[in-house]
């Protein structure tokens, strides 16, 4: 099945007024009508309209965590409808920075997809294991465990209106990137874990790699059969770089 590919980047807590003005406009001068990927940026929440507005029509912007709640007494948090209202279409969910330093709960990721469901947004739902968790051999029964949550709370549907991004923890930020032929390996064998449940969903969902992907080891990873585009954090940044990624897509 033809799945369209996607690059998508995690700008994290960086940006200022001026730097994300000057992203967009090295983005937006670049031909972005030669890609065939689609190309997403996230940018904090505070510049999101900002950066909607700088965007044309070849750039998707998106969110990078939202609350589980309905609007309401939540102090700093930002709803689904919220973001559904402003015009994002994608949210990160469950980045491991969110799990790992905000102590977010598979349980928690699965009621934000499920809260982003709710108001036709695609989650990008990450998943990955930690270097210990690979080293006692656990990758695939964490990211099962982590998929089975999403899978328990919403249905296998949800999988059909989701993309997946694969981010081992040990390779994000890092500079050490897991090898095309590791990150093919796991991706495989998520499309087989959901394959048991669906299919057809299972031919069809995007998995993206993320873990210090850059302009030159790119298009090895995105060569692999399973790998259908990439989550970017620290190379999303630069509008060469990321250009350069975008165009090793599709
Ligand atoms: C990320 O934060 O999702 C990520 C993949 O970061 P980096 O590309 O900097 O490793």
């Amino acid at each position: 099945m033809e799945r369209r590919a996607i690059v998508a980047g995690n700008w994290k807590m960086n940006g200022s007024p001026e730097s994300i003005k000057q992203l967009m406009q090295g983005l937006t001068s670049r031909a972005l009508s030669e890609l065939s990927c689609e190309v997403i940026v996230c940018p904090p929440n505070l510049f999101i309209n900002e950066v909607m507005h700088l965007a044309g029509d070849k750039i998707q912007v998106g969110a990078q965590n939202v609350s589980e709640y309905a609007p309401g007494a939540y102090t700093g948090e930002i709803a689904a409808e919220m973001l559904s209202a402003i015009g994002c279409q994608y949210v990160i969910v469950g980045h491991s920075e969110r799990r790992q330093i905000f102590g977010e709960t598979d349980h928690q990721v699965a009621q934000k997809v499920a809260a982003l469901l709710d108001e036709r947004i695609t989650p990008i739902l990450c998943v990955g294991e930690t270097l210990e968790q690979r080293d006692r051999e656990e990758t695939l029964s964490v990211i099962e465990q982590q998929l089975n949550a999403v899978l328990e709370q919403c249905g296998v549907e949800a999988f059909s209106k989701l993309v997946i991004a694969y981010e081992p923890v040990w390779a994000i930020g890092t500079g050490k990137t897991a090898s095309p032929q590791q990150a093919q390996q796991v991706h495989a064998a998520i499309r087989e874990w959901l394959a048991k449940h669906s299919e057809k969903i299972a031919q069809s969902v995007r998995i993206l790699y993320g873990g210090s992907v850059n302009a030159d080891n790119a298009s090895e990873l995105f060569a692999q059969p399973d790998i259908d585009g990439g989550l970017i954090g620290g190379a999303s940044l630069k509008a060469e770089s990321f250009y350069q990624i975008c165009k090793s897509a599709g």
